[in-house]
C-alpha cells in the first residue's frame, strides 16, 4: 500500500507557492518566468504521482484505468523535464546560461540528448511497456527504468558541475539554496529505499523550490517599489544576460535634468511619487509603441535616471523621440503641476556599446553629462559623440599610454602684480588619429576608475619636469600640475615626486601641485599625510575648482594651501548681480586668511579687469592665452617676456 499523503503535501505546497508568485506578479522576466514555469511542472507532476499511485478502489474500473495510464504516462513524460529544467533556471539566475548553452556547438547536444532518449522511450511505452506498465490497474516498473535513473544522475551531475563552473557569479545565498536540492533529493531516495511504499520524491523537490524561493527569489532586490521599475541590481542582470544571449537591444536612458533640486524641494518621498509617475508615463508610452504583448524592461537606475530595454526587432526608429515628446506633459502630482526637462539618450547594443561594462560605464558618464536639460541625444551620434557616449575610453587610454598618444600643452597665467606670465598650468592633451580630440574631462575620470590614471600622472610629472628648465631663463617662476586625489593615495607618490625633483634637477620651488575642491573636500589621512609631506620637501598645493562643491575653507585652512582658483563657472556668471555680489565676498574672505588667488576661465577684458580690481592675484582664461603646446608656450614666453 503506497503512502502518497507526501504527494499532498507537496501539491499543497507548491500551489502556495504558486499563488504567491502570482500575487506578488513575481511571472515577468526571464528568471521569474522560468521559476514560475518549474513550480507549475513540479505541481502537475506531484498530481500525476498521486493518480498514478494513490488508491482508487471506489472509482469506476474504465475511469480508474483511464486515470492510471494518463497519470502515470504523464508523470514519466514531466519527471523527465524537472532536472533539466533545474539547471536552466540556475543558469538564468546566474546570467550564465546563454554563454554556456552558445559555448559550443555539442554543448547542446550534450545537454539535451539524454533528455530526449528519455522522452522518446517514455512516448513510445504503451507499445514497449519497456519503462513501466499497469497490470491491474497498478503501476509496475519495467526494465528501462533505468534509463529515467541514469539520465537523472547526469542530470544531477551536470548541474553539480555548471554551479562549480559558475559559483564566480552567484551569491552564497543562491549557492546554497541551488546545493539544497542535493541533499533533499538524496535522503528521499535513500527513505525511499528503505520505505519503498513512502513517495518522498515529489515532497524532497517543494521543499528545495521553496527554499529556492526564499534565498534566490528576490523581489525586493529586483524591483523598487516606490517608483514602481526594476533596479540597478535587475539592470545588471538583465544586460548580462542580453549580452550573452548575442541579441540586439535598444536602450533608452531617461535623465530628468533639475533632479536633485527636485529632492532639494520636495523631500524623498515626494521624489519618488514623481519619479512613479514618470515611469509610468514612460511606461505607458513605450506600450503604446511596442506590438501587443511585446516584453520591455523599465529599470529605476539612480535619483531622475530611468533605463528602458526593448528587443531591437521591435523598436521603432525614432522611438526615442517619442519617447521624449511624451515627457514633455506636465507631471501631476497631488497638488503639484511639474514639467520635467529630460535628457533622452537611444543606444543599440551590442553595435554602440562593445561590452557589457561600457553600458555600466555609460550610465555614469550620461549621468554626469554636461547635456544640458533638454537637450536630446538620439540615433546618428558622430564618431567623437560615440566615444563620449559609449565611454570605451579604457582602450583609448591603453592606446596613448602605449603609443605615446599623450602631450602637454601649457596654458599662461597672468600676473596681476608683476604684469606679466610668470606662471602656467600644465593641461593634458589625449588626440587619437582615430577619433580626434579626447577631453581630459572625459578621460581623467575613467582613468581613476581603471587606475591608469598612476601611468598618466607619471607621464604628466615627466613631462613636465623635464620641460620647466627651458622656461627659467624667461623668469617663469613655477608650473602648476593637476594632480588626482587618486595619485595622492598611492604610497609611492612621496618618494616618487621626491626622487623625480632630484632626477631632472627641477627646485622645490618651480613646480605647485593643484587638487580639486572635491578633493580636498575627502581630505582623507593619507591624502592629508601626503599634501604634508610634500609640503615638508617645500612643494605648495592649490586648491582647484573652488566655488563648485561645499569647500569648508575652515577645513582647507588647516592643510597647507598656498593658492585658491575660483572655478570657471562662477566666473562665467559674472553678469548675473547675485553672483558678482557672492564673488566679491568670497574673494574678500580668502585674501583675508592670507591666500593667492587664480581666477580661472577669465574670457572677457571686462571680467579680467573687475578680477583685478577686486584684487585677484592671478588671472587665467581664454583672454590672455588658451592652451598651447610646449614650443607655441616658449614663443609666447620669448614675445611677452
Ligand atoms: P581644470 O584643472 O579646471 O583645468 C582648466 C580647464 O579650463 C582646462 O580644460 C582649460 O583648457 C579650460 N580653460 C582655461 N581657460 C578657459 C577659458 O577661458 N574658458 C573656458 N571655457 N575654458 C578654459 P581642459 O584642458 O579640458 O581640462 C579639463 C580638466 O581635466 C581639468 O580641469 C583638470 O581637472 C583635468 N586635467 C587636465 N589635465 C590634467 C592632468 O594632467 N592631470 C590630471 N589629473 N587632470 C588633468
Ligand atoms: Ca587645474
Ligand atoms: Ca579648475
Amino acid at each position: 500500500m503506497t503512502v502518497y499523503q507526501y504527494d499532498v503535501c507537496s501539491f499543497l505546497l507548491l500551489s502556495l507557492m504558486l499563488v504567491s508568485m502570482i500575487i506578488r506578479k513575481l511571472y515577468k522576466g526571464i528568471v521569474h518566468k522560468t521559476f514560475t514555469m518549474f513550480v507549475v511542472l513540479l505541481l502537475t507532476n506531484t498530481l500525476c504521482d498521486i493518480l498514478s499511485s494513490a488508491p482508487m478502489n471506489t472509482i469506476d474500473p474504465l475511469m480508474k484505468r483511464v486515470l492510471r495510464e494518463g497519470g502515470t504516462f504523464l508523470y514519466f513524460i514531466l519527471h523527465a523535464s524537472v532536472l533539466p529544467m533545474f539547471t536552466i533556471f540556475m543558469g538564468l539566475a546566474a546570467g550564465t546560461w546563454y554563454k554556456f548553452i552558445n559555448q559550443h556547438k555539442y554543448t547542446k547536444v550534450v545537454f539535451f540528448l539524454p533528455y530526449a532518449v528519455n522522452i522518446i522511450a517514455v512516448l513510445t511505452n504503451p507499445w514497449t511497456h519497456a519503462v513501466y506498465k499497469i497490470v491491474d490497474g497498478e503501476y509496475v516498473r519495467g526494465d528501462l527504468i533505468l534509463l529515467t535513473y541514469i539520465t537523472g544522475i547526469f542530470y544531477v551531475l551536470h548541474s553539480f558541475v555548471y554551479l562549480k563552473r559558475f559559483r564566480g557569479v552567484l551569491d552564497k545565498r543562491s549557492i546554497m539554496a541551488f546545493l539544497s536540492i542535493y541533499p533533499y533529493t538524496f535522503l528521499a531516495v535513500i527513505m525511499q529505499y528503505i520505505y519503498p511504499d513512502h513517495m518522498l520524491e515529489m515532497f524532497a523537490y517543494s521543499i528545495a523550490v521553496m527554499t529556492m524561493m526564499i534565498f534566490v527569489i528576490r523581489p525586493e532586490e529586483a524591483l523598487n517599489s516606490a517608483v514602481g521599475a526594476k533596479t540597478l541590481s535587475a539592470f545588471r542582470t538583465d544586460m548580462g544576460n542580453i549580452y550573452l544571449s548575442e541579441k540586439e537591444y535598444n536602450i533608452y536612458m531617461i535623465k530628468v535634468g533639475s533632479d536633485s533640486s527636485l529632492i532639494q524641494l520636495y523631500g524623498i518621498n515626494m521624489h519618488d511619487s514623481i519619479m512613479k509617475e514618470l515611469v509610468g508615463m514612460i511606461s505607458e508610452k513605450v506600450r503604446n509603441i511596442l506590438p501587443i504583448g511585446t516584453e520591455y524592461g523599465i529599470y529605476y537606475l539612480n535619483y531622475g535616471l530611468v533605463a528602458v530595454s526593448v528587443d531591437s526587432r521591435y523598436a521603432e526608429k525614432d522611438m526615442a523621440q517619442e519617447i521624449y515628446d511624451a515627457l514633455t506633459d506636465e507631471v501631476h502630482i497631488e497638488k503639484i503641476y511639474l514639467s520635467l526637462e529630460c535628457s533622452v539618450c537611444d543606444i543599440s547594443i551590442p553595435k554602440d556599446m562593445p561590452s557589457f561594462d561600457s553600458v555600466i560605464n555609460f550610465i555614469d558618464s550620461f549621468e554626469k553629462s554636461s547635456a544640458a536639460p533638454g537637450a536630446f541625444v538620439y540615433g546618428e551620434l558622430t564618431q567623437q559623440e560615440k566615444i563620449k557616449m559609449c565611454f570605451d575610453i579604457d582602450r583609448y587610454i591603453r592606446k596613448a599610454i602605449n603609443n605615446h598618444g599623450f602631450r602637454m600643452y601649457y596654458q599662461p597665467i597672468y600676473s596681476v602684480r608683476e604684469n606679466k606670465f610668470v606662471t602656467a598650468e600644465a593641461l593634458i592633451r589625449l588626440n587619437d588619429e582615430e577619433v580626434g580630440f579626447i577631453s581630459p574631462a572625459d578621460f581623467i575620470p575613467a582613468a581613476e576608475k581603471s587606475g591608469a590614471i598612476y601611468e598618466i600622472g607619471d607621464f604628466v610629472i615627466d613631462s613636465v619636469f623635464d620641460f620647466i628648465h627651458k622656461t627659467e631663463q624667461f623668469g617663469v617662476e613655477y608650473i602648476e600640475i593637476n594632480i588626482s586625489a587618486m595619485q595622492c593615495m598611492n604610497d609611492r607618490f612621496v618618494e616618487d615626486i621626491k626622487r623625480k625633483l632630484e632626477y631632472y634637477g627641477v627646485s622645490n620651488k618651480a613646480v605647485n601641485f593643484e587638487l580639486t575642491e572635491s578633493a580636498s573636500a575627502i581630505l582623507d589621512d593619507v591624502l592629508s599625510r601626503t599634501v604634508s609631506q610634500l609640503h615638508a620637501e617645500g612643494i605648495e598645493f592649490s586648491i582647484d575648482d573652488y566655488g563648485t562643491g561645499y569647500s569648508n575653507l575652515q577645513r582647507i585652512m588647516s592643510e597647507p594651501i598656498k593658492i585658491i582658483k575660483i572655478d570657471r563657472s562662477l566666473i562665467r556668471e559674472l553678469s548675473n548681480d547675485k553672483t558678482r555680489a557672492v564673488l566679491s565676498d568670497t574673494i574678500r574672505m580668502i585674501k583675508s586668511i592670507g591666500l593667492e588667488i587664480v581666477a580661472e576661465g577669465v574670457e572677457t577684458a571686462e571680467t579680467a579687469q573687475w578680477l583685478i580690481d577686486k584684487g585677484c592675484d592671478f588671472i587665467q582664461g581664454y583672454y590672455y592665452a588658451k592652451p598651447m603646446p610646449e614650443e607655441e608656450y616658449l614663443e609666447f614666453l620669448r614675445k611677452t617676456s
